[in-house]
């Protein structure tokens, strides 16, 4: 595919409660399998592959899934345990791209048009997560790959499991024309009737189909239902906010009034602030200082950085000219806890960097010290601006 144009990942999870129950118990291997509540109103969860070939499938009402296959393996869903399955998957996402939108536990769109740069093309990046999935987790995940959400969920699908399926811009509309319109997502049932009805089988009769017989389909949507048809998709990936800020925040043994103490202390911690995002590829467009008095009275500080940072040096001058004018105001505090945090983050890769006006090249020096903690951990080193003002000793 061209390093070009976005590239967008959508990642399902094969059968992800079932692969779970499977995979923690060995003898479910081969049987059918349905993870859902039973009982009159339970519906199936998730079902293996191999009762899928009765017909099963998710959503189903358990009653109907039962009678489909009566031998079914059933067991009561365990959704904590599958939660925590799901952030170890999540964190292979991470590693290779902040922008993440997790459409469940076990799907997520992630927009790596930023991360060839680091990681190489889209089609190697989709094939290190599957294996970082597979080794982590031993499970297995089937990517579609294309330049939009909609083709990268159709590609998903199309070869289940363990599937990695390649749609290029270039090979657009055509690859979407022989498929059947129930591939479509969000394709409801009884509209896929009512277009079948009409004589549209394919996405490809659909995208040629004259107007008149779309808007009587789908009235003020034909525009889009034909866009979508012919693969068009423009709608960004946009990233889970669970992430909103990054943090650190230290509470001192002993009160501290001195105010070269407390400049050392602070910018220790944005320093830890910047080694976060640089490690996480994101900058930061807002910088705030969180400070606790003596009596507990807190305050915050805030200042937005432009154009937005990882840079330590950047985002320890932030933090001191906060710190300053919070001093101005109170230049006898004591202080008890500072804190420096990071928000309004924007992903920083590789190849933002190196466009113009955009987050500066990162200092040699935060690679130096990024690398050096990365080898001995955060304790390896600390700059000389974070140590305590005075004499020191320097023992750990
Ligand atoms: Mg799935």
């Amino acid at each position: 595919m061209a390093a070009h144009g976005r590239a967008i990942l959508h990642v399902d999870m094969d059968a992800f409660y079932a692969s779970v129950e499977e995979r923690d118990d060995p003898a479910l291997r081969g049987l059918p399998v349905i993870v859902g509540w039973t009982g009159a109103r339970g519906v199936v969860a998730a079902a293996n592959y191999v009762v899928r070939r009765f017909g099963v499938h998710s959503a189903m009402p358990m009653g109907r899934a039962l009678a489909l296959c009566p031998q079914a393996v059933c067991i009561a869903p365990r959704m904590a345990h599958y939660k925590a399955v799901s952030r170890q998957v999540f964190a292979v996402f991470e590693d290779y791209t902040p922008l993440i939108e997790g459409l469940s536990l076990d799907e997520a769109f992630l927009d790596v048009t930023a991360s060839r740069a680091l990681h190489g093309d889209e089609v190697r990046i989709a094939r290190a997560i599957k294996a970082a999935i597979r080794a982590r987790t031993g499970l297995t995940a089937s990517v579609g790959v294309a330049p939009n959400k909609l083709v990268a969920k159709i590609a998903s699908d199309l070869d289940k499991p363990d599937g990695l399926t390649v749609i290029p811009a270039a090979e657009l509309p055509g690859r979407l024309d022989a498929l059947p319109i129930r591939r479509l997502p969000g394709l409801g049932r009884k509209k896929g009737d009512a277009v079948e009805r009409a004589g549209l089988r394919t996405l490809g009769e659909l995208r040629r189909a004259p107007d008149a017989l779309l808007w009587r389909l789908f009235g003020r949507d034909t525009r889009r239902m034909r866009d979508r048809a012919s693969g068009i998709d423009d709608r960004p990936v946009v990233a889970d906010r669970e992430d909103l800020s990054i943090s650190a925040e230290e509470t001192f043994d002993a009160d501290i009034a001195d105010p070269a103490q407390m400049e050392a202390g602070l910018l220790a911690l944005a320093d830890r602030v910047s080694a976060t995002l640089r490690a996480r590829r994101l900058a930061a467009g807002c910088i705030a200082i969180k400070v606790r008095r003596a009596d507990f009275a807190t305050f915050t500080r805030q200042q937005q950085l432009e154009p937005p940072t990882q840079d330590s040096r950047v985002i320890g001058r932030a933090s001191s000219d906060l710190l300053h004018r919070w001093r101005a105001e109170q230049p006898r505090a004591r202080v008890r806890l500072l804190g420096v945090g990071a928000s309004a983050l924007a992903p920083a890769t590789q190849l933002d960097l190196f466009a113009a006006g955009s987050v500066p090249q990162p200092p040699a020096l935060d690679a130096t010290v990024d690398a050096i903690r990365k080898r001995f951990g955060a304790a390896g080193l600390t700059r000389a601006s974070g140590l305590p003002a005075g004499p020191r000793k320097l023992t750990r």
